[in-house]
């Protein structure tokens, strides 16, 4: 007799993870089995570390305080909160080699009175800001992810701020505050460029939630972020869950609009009541699912999906390094260091990336700098994390013409590189022991995502709030949690999918944790 599980989930990173112990913690396992399949021969997808000559890099560098979500999933896990600042800002002018340096201070209290006593003539204009920005960050709390018309009405007295700037781009509810001092603007931009899109593109809400939550606590894993991955595997393995590494998903099994299972590459089949896809959108509903089965499901929901703006993909530089510098002392014990050409840089990046092209230049920068090693102990190491970066011709480069796909990709390490020597660690090439690059292609094939994305779908307004793609897929009995930017986000998007196949069970239809 050919296997039934009550759930599949597809893909072993965060979302995943997260999807299969909230069903193994709700269930008798043996009664109604959770499978989880992924593709490579470990869990984490991109909540990794990885190993290069004695070296130990991770994938990602910061979170915001998710011990609620860990506590429900009953996970513990060893973080370091970054006390002081937990963000540094380089502002450089290319030109006459001046540098500012805009520290930001963990509390949302600290951080306003900083920014007040040292910019007075834009107190007033700061203090609304920051005060509705937080006001509208908390209505988050009582969002529906599915709401029924009650709730809708409810959401207009709840989530005033949110259904009024639902719409408006970060830029235009930023301008409604009439801050002029640069260098509070380049602050707040900052958060829009985390999102990977810039202030003119992403939707106001996802910079504020990211501002607020890192305001709140700045967090890293003492142990490398593969330790996080793998005590979730362990969670969900001690609830009887049952995990399928080194096995890809081929395709997501439909009939009748129903969805039945999954074939794995090989052929095999496994049945289910329930499947919840956390892979990359665009793969899974054009390539395991087929538009075509969905469009004959729901015109809509597929001309949604044709309508998406993929998020970018990355460049990522982690370099090994001797123990000579005193990285301490250069202050590189905090979350997360940018170096920027301020004003539109961002924006002018990101006009080269839609254009497929790389638009980085001596005169027009903006990198994020981590050393995790003040974290995680170990050898020495940074990191220099580079976005947008297009896929374009990375891929075809690597697979047909790889000494060329190693001589753009050192190019371009080479000059990351050289930024951070020349405005931030003096004399860093005499220290490097080795050096790893990622490309956008290293994270297509990782991911399987044929934009090479990093963040799923990007934050635009178009692809958000109400108008955003339902996790809840016109194929029945399939789930898709793919909105997320963050593991944060990701962690809540695996709850909120099997919240809904649970009719409500764990969170209340909630869009956030309120646990009782
Ligand atoms: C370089 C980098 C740095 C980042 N830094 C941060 C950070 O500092 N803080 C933060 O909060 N977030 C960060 N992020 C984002 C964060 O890592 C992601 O948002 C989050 O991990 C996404 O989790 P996911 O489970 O949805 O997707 P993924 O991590 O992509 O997991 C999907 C899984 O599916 C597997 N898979 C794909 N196709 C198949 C298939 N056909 N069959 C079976 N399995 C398949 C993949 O191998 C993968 O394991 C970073 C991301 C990157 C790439």
């Amino acid at each position: 007799m050919l296997e039934k599980k009550s759930l599949i989930v597809i893909g072993a990173g965060a979302t995943g993870l997260s999807a299969a112990i909230i069903w193994a913690l709700n269930h008798d396992t043996k009664a109604h089995p959770v499978l989880l399949i992924e593709k490579e021969p470990k869990v984490g997808g991109f909540v990794t570390s990885y190993e290069r000559e004695g070296f130990v890099f991770d994938t990602c560098q910061m979170l915001p305080n998710i011990s609620e979500i860990l506590e429900y999933l009953g996970v513990e896990i060893e973080l370091k909160k970054f006390k002081g600042y937990y963000m540094r800002i380089f502002v450089v002018n290319p030109e006459t080699k001046e540098i500012k340096v805009l520290e930001l201070p963990t509390g949302v209290d600290k951080f306003k009175q900083n920014l007040i006593e040292k910019y007075p003539n834009n107190a007033e204009q700061i203090t609304k800001f920051i005060d509705h920005a937080r006001a509208m960050y908390l209505e988050l709390f009582n969002l529906k992810v599915e709401p029924t018309f009650f709730e809708i009405l409810k959401l207009l007295f709840t989530c005033p701020k949110i259904i009024k700037n639902a719409s408006k781009t970060f830029k235009e509810y930023f301008g409604k505050f009439r801050i002029t001092e640069p260098e509070v603007i380049e602050i707040f931009n900052v958060f829009a460029d985390f999102s990977a899109l810039p202030a003119e593109q992403v939707t106001a809400l996802v910079p504020l939630a990211a501002m607020n939550s890192l305001l709140d606590g700045a967090y890293r894993t003492k142990l490398g972020f593969i330790d996080f991955s793998n005590k979730l595997q362990e969670r969900f393995l001690s609830l009887g869950g049952e995990l399928k590494l080194s096995s890809e998903v081929e395709n997501i099994l439909v009939e009748n609009n129903q969805v039945k299972g999954v074939r794995l590459k090989g052929g095999e089949e496994t049945y289910a009541d329930y499947v919840i896809t956390t892979v990359d959108t665009m793969l899974a509903m054009k390539k395991l699912v087929g538009l075509g089965k969905i469009r004959k499901a729901n015109k809509k929901y597929a001309d949604k999906i044709e309508s998406i703006k993929m998020s970018t993909s990355s460049f990522n530089v982690s370099l090994g390094l001797d123990d000579k510098l005193d990285l301490a002392t250069l202050g590189m014990d905090c979350g997360y260091n940018v170096i920027t050409t301020g004003g539109d840089t961002y924006d002018r990046l990101f006009d080269a990336y839609e254009k497929g092209e790389i638009g980085f230049s001596e005169k027009r920068f903006h990198i994020g700098v981590i050393c995790p090693s003040l974290t995680t102990g170990g050898q020495p190491n940074i990191t220099i994390r580079v976005t947008p970066m297009a896929l374009a011709d990375w891929r075809e480069l690597r697979e047909s013409n790889k000494d060329e796909y190693e001589k753009r990709k050192e190019k371009w390490g080479n000059f990351f590189i050289g930024i951070v020597e020349k405005y931030l660690i003096p004399d860093l090439r005499k220290h490097i022991l080795i050096t790893d690059i990622s490309t956008p292609a290293t994270y297509a094939r990782y991911s399987n995502s044929p934009t090479g994305s990093i963040f799923d779908m990007a934050p635009t307004t178009n692809n958000f709030g109400r108008t955003r793609l339902k996790i809840r897929t016109p194929i029945k009995g399939l789930f898709q949690p793919k909105f997320v930017h963050g593991v944060f986000g990701s962690l809540l998007g695996g709850m909120q999918a099997v919240d809904m196949i649970l009719n409500r069970k764990i969170m209340n239809g909630n869009a956030r944790l309120k646990l009782n």
